[in-house]
């Protein structure tokens, strides 16, 4: 695009946009416009030193404009081989007082004139903006894909000795194979807990990598949404039980089958039902239901915690966030637990969503699609019924 207009505004026949490499600091041509250029050959040099090309101004920062003194005479371009011109205009690209490059139009009948000079010039300061733009976004999603890659490669490899130092002091804690004192099994306990403590943690963050950088794994299978619930539950009673919250399930009987990764769901499930927990009193409330809306089944986690402030619902899904990030806080965590949870939902084909009212509670909803829509029971929900009284964000 920058070469085609360049011609175009110049009245040049063709046109050669050339970009430095920021470290080598050798120029390397970027596109073209009315030049037919061989393939570069593999191995072949790509970039050339600019300082030594016929007066091309890369380094100067000025403009260059060369006639061919006679009829018959030709010049080259660096790096254009096999093809040879009567005249030229080269511009340098400065953005931010820094030279990254030269626009050159060529092969202009009469040559190029003081005017194309200052009008070629104006083009190429916007022109070479917005090409250090398209560098910068580039070298930004080249640094988020390697910063990616490392912390996957990184949590990957604590997830291993970690996994085994948590099997042995599992094995240490067992009385049939080591009769611990009182305080031995205290001791092995909370170093248990914390080793299960970390894995999750790292699992998130592996999660999440995985996430950012493309869809996570799944193995998608016709089941029932029920026993997944009942046992991620199951699986947090000890949770439960310690901190006196009191349990209600309502789940519709018969829902119908859904096509999903009961695992993926399981820890969906599992993140929102630890969240109520985490954020309710001791001796609260958490309700999780299960029923059939429009073609989807909605599952839902209220609790009867402290709730959201409105203005915090929007940050929720995004990911490190917590509403009290503050080193003083109550309940521990990642903030990546609900953007991961968004993931898995999304990739399910489902939505996320929360509703919470300070001071009285919040519900996080997910919906899944019936595995055969044609089960949907009932008629689509009501877009116009009542709002609920709360403030909502997914
Ligand atoms: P984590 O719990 O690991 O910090 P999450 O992504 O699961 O990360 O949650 C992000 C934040 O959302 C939490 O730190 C908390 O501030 C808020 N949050 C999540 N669930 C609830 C809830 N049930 N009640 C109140 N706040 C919640």
């Amino acid at each position: 695009l920058v070469t085609s207009k360049a011609a175009q505004l110049s009245g040049g026949r063709a046109a050669v946009l050339y970009l430095r490499h920021e470290e080598t600091e050798e120029c390397r041509i970027a596109g073209v416009h009315g030049l037919e250029l061989p393939p570069v050959q593999e191995g072949a040099p790509h970039f050339f030193n600019a300082e030594r090309s016929c007066g091309l101004p890369a380094f100067e920062q000025r403009a260059v404009r060369r006639l061919a003194a006679a009829p018959g005479e030709n010049f080259e371009l660096p790096a254009v081989q096999n093809l040879r011109f009567t005249s030229m205009l080269a511009v340098p690209m400065v953005a931010e007082g820094q030279s990254i490059g030269m626009l050159v139009a060529v092969d202009k009948e009469g040559g190029f004139s003081a005017a194309d000079e200052r009008f070629l010039a104006l083009y190429a300061s916007q022109a070479a903006i917005a090409v250090r733009n398209s560098q910068l976004f580039e070298h930004t999603k080249t640094l988020d894909r390697l910063k990616s890659e490392f912390v996957a490669v990184v949590s990957h490899e604590i997830r291993t000795p970690l996994t085994s130092v948590k099997g042995a002091v599992e094995l240490l804690a067992d009385p049939r194979y080591f009769p611990n004192n009182e305080q031995q099994t205290k001791l092995l306990n909370i170093a248990h807990a914390n080793a299960e403590r970390l894995l999750v943690l790292i699992n998130d963050i592996l999660d999440f990598s995985k996430l950012e950088n493309a869809a996570l794994p799944m193995s998608l299978e016709r089941s029932s949404i029920a026993p997944v619930i009942e046992q991620a539950a199951h699986n947090l009673r000890t949770l439960i039980e310690d901190r006196d919250i009191q349990m209600d399930v309502k789940v519709t009987p018969g829902l119908p089958d859904l096509y999903i990764d009961a695992s993926r769901i399981a820890q969906v499930f599992t993140n929102l039902l630890s969240n109520a927990i985490k954020f309710s009193p001791a001796g609260g409330r958490v309700v999780l239901g299960a029923q059939a809306v429009g073609g989807e089944v909605r599952v839902s986690v209220g609790d009867s915690g402290e709730g959201i402030a409105a203005e915090d619902l929007p940050k929720l899904f995004r990911k490190f966030t917590q509403v009290d990030s503050s080193a003083t806080r109550k309940a521990g965590g990642t903030g990546l637990g609900l953007v991961i949870c968004k993931g898995i939902v999304e990739q399910h084909g489902g939505k996320i969503w929360v509703e919470s009212k300070p001071g009285v509670g919040s519900t996080f909803f997910f919906t899944l699609p019936f595995a055969d829509r044609a089960a949907a029971p009932g008629p689509p929900p009501d877009p116009d019924a009542a709002a609920p009284p709360v403030s909502r964000a997914a």
